[in-house]
């Protein structure tokens, strides 16, 4: 087959065109995408290998090759993983299937000094046309003969044609930009590779250059040297990694820049043996809240990768999570399928849950305020674990931070119920989108005016967990928009008695005042009261007892419910 020319998915052209425009100055991160690439595509092979060993038993040891050509103009990145095909080479480097690029896109373009969010972002191996102006990447698939070309200057289209490759896995060419000649340095290769990719647990070589004796005979011409520690991060003891490993090694995972709030390396032993390196993000994903996001919790067994996939490893609720969990019992041919309901894995499951639920509380009880950052990414995310998993519930409940009409930073429940009034027995909370109009709104006036606190709730998944939640410490919720508050009861803080007969005479007012409203509005409200929990404003709308909350009954409304 002849040359072919393909345009790239109208997404990837735009993406081009912010990387190789960027003035993003950390510019060497397209090499540890590049490396982290070749260690995934070994890391799939040796999967495959596990049920299909003839793959690579031509070529058993994985190894990833870094030259350079004598002039220092080109780059080639070389592994003996995976490899693609003509379909997979179009697929994955002409098409972008990663949630949230929209969104970052967006933001790139309408932001000037966006370029920050490149590393935030992780744009992957499109990374590369940073630094060079054409990329030729050749491959071949592992069990397959055939090998392909696929070339691009990264301006709209590529091409494909067939190619002579001998060996699997991919070889990845980069022509670099004039100005970008310090990546066909070897000193500068070798100092990045040292810094950044020294976790990789496959050996990453460096064709030495050669030198000339004195006596004139040449030495280590085309020798390569290992520049890699090559060991499995998480198989290492604490003491032999330092803070900078464990960071890039988190970068790896998480394809993320950015610095972890949070990391947990630890060994499980006894009846189920696994170790794990997990960290909590330092600032927010783009895709968070997008449906197709994968987990971000890598399962290996016995250091061989079976899936960044698996829904059954880590809640949902807990999708903040990256790293990896490295299994010593299941079957190491153990098919994703039969990940779905297998015991030992669900303990797994259970034991990462309880761990990361108590580091959660120390760090609450310890560092408060580093605390509160994590909440203000996360917080939404782990509140659906009090509705999605119910067992949890109470420990979720205490590491809740809100807000509320009373305060300006962020309580607790345990802050709510301590600051609770003489009478008072339920946790009040009003839940809406829109914060500021909450704290504003009339139904809250009349706690305001008594010194009771009212939990402003603004998540939109506030509203399942709060009305499936029956109580906290003994107490319950109480939406405020809902039913007669009974605020007569709470000794609150302006309990000036108003004088008797006053009240009376209001009374009788009151009553021929209501008996008139609830003729004219016969037809549009159920009920018409009067009520304590106004101050300033005339009227508020209420939901009755038994019906369900204003703002749940506007959501359900909006969607046609
Ligand atoms: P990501 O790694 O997040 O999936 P990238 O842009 O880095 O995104 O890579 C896109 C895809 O291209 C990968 O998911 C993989 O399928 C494929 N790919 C890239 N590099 C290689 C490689 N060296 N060997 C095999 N496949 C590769
Ligand atoms: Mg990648």
């Amino acid at each position: 087959m002849s040359e072919e020319q393909l345009s790239f998915q109208a997404e990837v052209s735009r993406l081009l065109d912010i990387v190789a425009h960027s003035l993003y100055s950390n510019k060497e991160i397209f090499l540890r995408e590049l490396i982290s690439n070749a260690s995934d595509a070994c890391d799939k092979l040796r999967y495959l290998a596990v049920t299909d060993g003839d793959l690579m038993k031509d070529d058993p040891e994985f190894r990833i090759d870094l030259e350079i050509d004598p002039d220092g103009k080109t780059l080639t990145i070389s592994d003996n993983g995976v490899g693609m095909n003509r379909q997979e080479l179009i697929d994955n480097l002409g098409t972008i299937a990663r949630s949230g690029t929209d969104a970052f896109m967006a933001q790139m373009e309408n932001n000037k000094d966006g370029n920050n969010l490149i590393g935030q972002f992780g744009v992957g191996f499109y990374s590369a046309y940073m630094v060079s102006d054409t990329i030729t990447v050749t491959s071949r698939r592992a069990g397959e003969d055939q090998g392909w070309k696929w070339v691009s200057d990264g301006k709209g289209t590529f091409t494909v044609s067939e190619a002579d490759k001998d060996t699997r896995g991919t070889s990845i060419e980069l022509h670099l930009k004039e100005e970008q000649k310090e990546f066909g340095e070897e000193l500068r290769l070798r100092t990045i590779i040292k810094t950044y990719s020294d976790h990789i647990p496959i050996p990453i070589r460096f064709k030495k250059a050669a030198s000339t004796n004195e006596d004139g005979t040449i030495e280590n011409a085309g020798e390569w040297e290992t520049l890699n520690s090559a060991s499995a991060i998480w198989t290492r003891s604490k003491s032999d990694v330092s803070d900078e490993q464990y960071k890039e090694f988190y970068h790896h995972v998480a394809h993320a820049y950015d610095d972890p709030w949070l990391q947990e390396h630890f060994r499980v032993e006894g009846v189920l043996e696994y170790s794990g390196l997990l960290f909590i993000p330092g600032s927010k994903p783009f895709d968070l809240f997008h449906p197709e996001r994968k987990h971000g919790v890598k399962l290996y067994v016995r250091r061989v990768f079976i899936t960044d996939d698996c829904q059954e490893l880590v809640p949902a609720y807990m999708r903040f999570l990256k790293g990896v969990i490295d299994s010593e019992d299941l079957p190491l041919n153990i098919s994703r399928e039969m990940l779905q309901d297998n015991p030992m894995l669900r303990k797994i499951r259970s034991g990462i849950i309880k761990r990361v639920l108590g580091l959660l509380d120390k760090k609450a009880e310890n560092e408060p305020e580093e605390f509160i950052k994590f909440w203000e990414n996360f917080g939404p995310v782990l509140k659906e674990g009090l509705y999605e998993d119910l067992p949890q519930k109470d420990p979720i409940l205490k590491l809740c931070r809100f807000r509320s009409i009373n305060n300006d930073g962020w309580i607790s429940l345990a802050d709510y119920i301590a600051n609770m009034k003489e009478g008072q027995e339920h946790i009040y909370y009003i839940s809406g989108e829109d914060e500021k109009a909450l704290r504003r709104s009339p139904q809250v006036e009349g706690f305001k005016a008594k010194g009771v606190d009212v939990l402003v709730l603004n998540d939109s998944v506030d509203e399942f967990w709060v009305t499936s939640i029956n109580e906290f410490e003994g107490k319950d919720f109480k939406s405020v928009t809902r039913g007669g508050a009974d605020l007569g009861k709470i000794d609150g803080s302006d309990t000036a008695d108003e004088k008797s007969e006053d009240k009376e005479d209001d009374k009788a007012e009151m009553g021929a005042l209501l008996g008139y409203l609830k003729l004219t509005l016969e037809d549009e409200v159920k009920d018409i009261r009067s009520s304590e929990r106004l101050t300033d404003s005339a009227v508020c709308l209420v939901a009755d007892e038994g019906d369900m909350d204003i703002h749940l009954e506007r959501i359900l409304r909006s969607h046609n419910q």
